[in-house]
């Protein structure tokens, strides 16, 4: 019998899911697999199962459309066998601010932030009440720096950072380990899909590098994993600065230099 918990992981069709897929198979964990390609899927599960004999399901999903949702949420709270969720599906867009139609900010907004809270909603009670468990978030190193000027994507990504330094304060006492990892840019389909020629980034990850990072990150039980940044203290340096600003908020009265007008 398979002692390691089943991973449930989104956006497993290609990418970073599929690499995070192939590496937790070779590690002996089962899997759960959700994105809306089934094809794509169950040909990556009939791959995995062969190559490392663990046990891959399919669960076909549009993390945007509220049923499948549902059903994905429905899988994580009721199934005890799932401990670990890659919270990966996500959607980035090209052109600025002025450029993007209600629709599409909708569905980025959407997938990248409702769908994953809700998912991590759906099994935090559960792996509290067991005392163990993880929830892997994945972020963006463009929720740091609204100067990308993909500022919708940025938000999404700037959410999930701190849902996830949220959930670590919360969770963690009880046992249960919450990542946000942060990649840069990485070698997938996410930008072709958003309509971005890749050739034009300076300088790409690939894929394999960016998930073996943050699995190192994930086996020291790091609450944030940022692979491409090279300098950790400058991390720790914008915490502590961060935590600065908040000791300076006197929430009684307005600071002095908002006393007079002018
Ligand atoms: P990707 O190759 O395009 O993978 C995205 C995955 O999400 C696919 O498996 C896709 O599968 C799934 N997906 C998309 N829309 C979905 C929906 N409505 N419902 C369910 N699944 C959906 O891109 P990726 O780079 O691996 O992206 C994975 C995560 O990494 C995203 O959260 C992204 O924001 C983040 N990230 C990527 C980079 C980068 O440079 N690549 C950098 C920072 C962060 P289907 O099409 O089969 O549904």
């Amino acid at each position: 019998m398979n002692v390691l918990p089943t991973v449930l992981i989104t956006g497993a069709s290609s990418g970073i899911g599929a690499v995070y897929a192939e590496r937790f198979a070779r590690r002996g964990h089962d899997l759960l697999l959700v994105a809306r390609d089934k094809a794509r899927l169950d040909t990556l599960a009939e791959r995995l199962r062969r190559e490392s004999g663990v046990a891959v399901e399919v669960l076909a999903a549009d993390l945007t459309q509220r049923t499948d949702l549902d059903a994905v949420e429905a899988r994580l709270r009721d199934d005890a066998r799932i401990g670990i969720l890659v919270n990966n599906a996500g959607m980035a867009q090209s052109g600025g601010f002025t450029e993007q139609t209600s629709d599409g900010i909708e569905r980025l907004v959407t997938l990248n932030t409702i769908a994953l809270t809700r998912l991590a909603a759906a099994v935090a009670p559960r792996l509290a009440a067991a005392g163990e468990g993880a929830i892997i978030n994945i972020g963006s190193v463009v929720g740091l720096a609204p100067e990308f000027g993909m500022s919708v994507y940025g938000a999404t990504k700037a959410f999930v950072l701190f849902l996830s330094q949220g959930l670590t304060l919360e969770l963690s006492p009880k046992g249960v380990y919450v990542q946000a990892v942060l990649p840069a840019a990485t070698r997938t389909e996410i930008w072709e899909r958003a309509g971005i020629d890749i050739t034009t980034l300076p300088e790409v990850m690939d894929v394999g590098e960016l998930v073996d990072a943050a699995l190192v990150g994930f086996d020291r039980r790091e609450a944030v994993t940022i692979p491409p940044l090279h300098v950790a203290e400058s991390w720790d340096a914008l915490e502590a600065s961060r935590l600065g600003v908040l000791s300076n908020i006197r929430q009684a009265q307005a600071a002095d230099r908002y006393r007079s007008a002018g």
